[in-house]
């Protein structure tokens, strides 16, 4: 008898169709002789669909009343989940992250987990049942509701299951596994049958959105075996997150990660002292704006230009206060674009091998693809180029690196 956490996502509990499926799988693991935490998300759509409406009264939602609102949507699916089981003959409970006391900080809408107290899902599960947990909430010490971010239900169920020292958390989904990029993009794309943490917790950071990112980090720090699978396929062994040290055969690139939320901001000729790139970031950062590439470049003219990326959802806001800065600074002028996509190859073959940047800036130029933006680090590299480019490029770089499917 194993422990195992299972995590379905929105499409995999997008209707009562799919919802009875999923308590089918319940079913077959109990059948075995297993015990199950069974952590849900909402029903595909329904989160936009809240966001959407408080969007209509308020452009800037108040933050604490947009996780009351969005946090129903998880509870939806645990009780109809749980019905579903239950008239299956399979005894359930459903449990709300004030339930299971998935205590976070307060930063609303990306709450951090800081303690769970797996206890209450352990009676439910010593008690026979199947806990059936609602993802993506918490509540904070003062007992306000709050949520873990898009995506967040992986987060939720990779920490029960480290909480719960469960045998493996299995993230069910509506993708086999993980692939070599995003199949929806590169229909040729190849799953792989495993893939080291260090290239996954790449790979979830530069966008590939199969897996939020703190889950993987959870998975990494508490050692959760990790695996993704489909929902919609009995067969398969989906991807297994593997900790071990890659072998010498290590692919140069083993994956290709997009992101289309970003905007780029440019402040130009701001005169170049000690101290300008804080006096240029600081006021981005105090407006609680995060940053990803940063790049500064000063070539000997007494004037340094600024290029960074900000999320496309903050460029507005930041726009706002870089033309602020500019003019405190005395700078000549701030530019920006919010149509662009970021694209990064991803591999720990990389570390030992030069070459991979060069064929990678080759074959976009062949294909008259303009970069905007290079940043690298040992075991990725990445580029911004302009968004209409995106599909082309990240099938360009796919074959480039020879990553199809070669059956
Ligand atoms: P869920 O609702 O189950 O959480 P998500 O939509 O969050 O599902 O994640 C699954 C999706 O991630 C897939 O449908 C696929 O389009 C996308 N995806 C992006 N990159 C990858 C990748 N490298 N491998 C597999 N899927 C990927
Ligand atoms: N329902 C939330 C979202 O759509 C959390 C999740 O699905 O993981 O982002
Ligand atoms: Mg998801």
């Amino acid at each position: 008898m194993a422990l195992y956490v299972l995590k379905f996502g929105g499409t995999s509990v997008g209707s009562v169709e799919r919802i009875q499926a999923v308590a089918q799988r319940v079913k077959r693991y109990r059948d075995q002789g297993h015990q199950v935490a069974v952590v849900v998300s909402a029903m595909s759509g329904e989160t936009n669909r809240l966001v959407a409406l408080a969007k209509d009264i308020n452009e800037q939602p108040m933050t604490r009343e947009l996780d009351v609102l969005l946090s129903t949507g998880e509870q939806v699916t645990i009780a109809l989940l749980s019905m579903a089981l239950m008239t299956i003959g399979v005894p359930a409970t459903s449990m709300t992250g004030d339930q299971i006391r998935m205590m976070t900080d307060s930063t609303h809408s990306k709450a951090r987990i800081m303690d769970i107290d797996e206890q209450a899902v352990m009676s439910v599960l010593n008690g026979g049942k199947v806990a059936v947990i609602a993802g993506f909430q918490g509540r904070d010490e003062q007992g306000n509701i709050t949520t873990l971010g898009r995506g967040g239900s992986d987060t939720s169920a990779v920490a029960m299951a480290a909480a719960l020292k469960a045998d493996e958390c299995r993230i069910y989904t509506d993708v086999d596994g993980v692939y070599t990029t995003d199949p929806r993009v590169e229909p040729n794309a190849r799953k792989m049958d495993t893939i080291t943490f260090e290239e996954m917790l790449e790979l979830a950071s530069l966008g590939a959105k199969v897996l939020q990112i703190r889950s993987v980090e959870f998975a990494g720090k508490y050692n959760v075996p990790l695996r993704v699978l489909s929902s919609f396929q009995d067969e398969g062994e989906g991807t297994l997150i593997t900790f071990e040290e890659q072998d010498m055969e290590a692919p140069l690139v083993s994956g290709i990660a997009f992101n289309r939320d970003e905007a780029r901001l440019s402040i130009l000729g701001v005169p170049d002292q000690p101290n300008v790139a804080a006096s240029v970031l600081l006021p981005i950062g105090k407006a609680d704006i995060d940053v990803d590439m940063i790049i500064q470049n000063s070539v000997g003219d007494n004037t340094a230009d600024f290029t960074f990326t900000v999320h496309r959802n903050d460029y507005a806001r930041a726009t706002e206060v870089l033309e602020q800065v500019s003019a405190d600074l005395g700078a000549r002028e701030v530019r920006g674009n919010d149509k662009i996509a970021k694209i990064s190859v991803v591999g720990v073959g990389m570390k030992s091998h030069v070459g991979v940047a060069s064929t990678m800036f080759e074959s976009l130029g062949n294909e008259g693809i303009n970069i905007q933006l290079i940043s690298t680090s040992e075991i990725k590299i990445s580029v911004v180029v302009e968004e209409k480019y995106l599909e082309l490029a990240v099938r360009t770089l796919h074959s480039a690196f020879k990553l199809e499917q070669t059956a």
